[in-house]
């Protein structure tokens, strides 16, 4: 069993593994080497297989030959210099979650293909909420696994809030308009309905995430307000995909990375910042009920440049 270590602790060791692939190439690229166009080529091979994307990764190595161009350079200084840009990437992004609890329920929806943590997430969101004096209903909206529901009955009991289910095969909108009454009932502050993420049958799981959000909009023109999309930090590259289909299909406006404790591949985060500029609300860092962080571009930053 691992020790428990703080999450950033954490966030380190596991981004540390990949940055020191990165920091050994940093090294032996620069060590005795001038700054040419060799080495900056070098360099940015070295970026994009680092999942950090093509114009992030030109951006950066743009940045470092300004003023160096034709000198040596110190492993140091490259670091630095790729954390800095890191940071300034994502920090945009960086963004606290913000519900308006003026009008609730304030409705969040959570979409993300299977398996990339969209039931933990909940229920860690659920656990934040719910200590912050925020009262939750949760509206298990995966009907087609029998799992997903079963794990988000457990986080509502952890919670202390009310999920609304239905047997498997049951229609997801539906659901999802009763838990919109059953919110409204309880007085809850926040619904935050869980669906399925079946990538293996696009078509259906588009009309049924944009059934969800037409019924929704019966009941309050402006939901779902939050639309997160939970995305797998060890997929790499797949992630980014994911976000171009599940923005288009569910109208995604905020993202959690998870995962971010058992992988080298964070790098990905910085090409999506780069290119979708969504808010990246939190990163999760463990399966445990307080692994769920809200996320700092600076942290980050300093842990993937090593
Ligand atoms: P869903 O299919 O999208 O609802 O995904 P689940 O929430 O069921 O998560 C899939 C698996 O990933 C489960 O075994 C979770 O415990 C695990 N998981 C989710 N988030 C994290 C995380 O931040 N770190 C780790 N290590 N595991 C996670």
């Amino acid at each position: 069993q691992a020790p428990k270590l703080p999450w950033l602790q954490r966030l380190r060791e596991a981004l540390g593994r990949s940055s020191s692939n990165l920091t050994g190439s940093i090294t032996s690229i620069f060590t005795k080497r001038r700054l040419d166009d060799d080495v900056l080529q070098d360099f940015e091979d070295v970026l994009i297989q680092a999942d950090l994307g093509v114009e992030t990764a030109m951006r950066i190595t743009d940045r470092l030959s300004e003023g160096r161009y034709g000198k040596e350079v110190s492993g140091g200084e490259v670091k630095r210099v790729l954390a800095e840009e890191i940071e300034r990437t994502l920090d945009p992004v960086a963004l606290p979650l913000e519900l308006d609890l003026e009008k609730v329920p304030h409705v969040i929806l959570v979409v993300g293909v299977n398996g990339t943590g969209k039931t933990t997430t909940i229920g860690k969101l659920a656990a934040k909420l719910t200590r912050a004096g925020v009262s939750v209903t949760l509206a298990a909206g995966d009907t087609f696994r029998a799992a997903a529901v079963e794990q988000l009955k457990i986080w509502g009991e952890r919670t202390g809030s009310q999920v609304v289910a239905r047997p498997i095969g049951a229609d997801a909108a539906g659901l999802a308009y009763d838990a919109y009454d059953v919110a409204v009932k309880n007085k809850s502050d926040v619904l935050i309905i869980d669906t399925a993420g079946r990538l293996q049958n696009k078509t259906e799981l588009m009309a049924e995430l944009e059934k969800i959000i037409r019924v929704l909009q019966k009941r309050d023109p402006e939901a779902p307000h939050t639309v997160l999309q939970t995305l797998d930090a060890t997929t790499g590259q797949n992630a980014m995909n994911q976000v171009d289909i599940f923005r288009n299909v569910a109208g995604v406006n905020g993202l959690v990375m998870t995962k971010l404790d058992g992988t080298a591949r964070g790098g990905i985060l910085v090409a999506i910042g780069a290119k979708h500029k969504l808010p990246v609300y939190f990163v999760g860092v463990g399966e445990g009920i307080d692994d769920l962080e809200p996320f700092k571009a600076r942290d980050f930053a300093n842990a993937i440049a090593g």
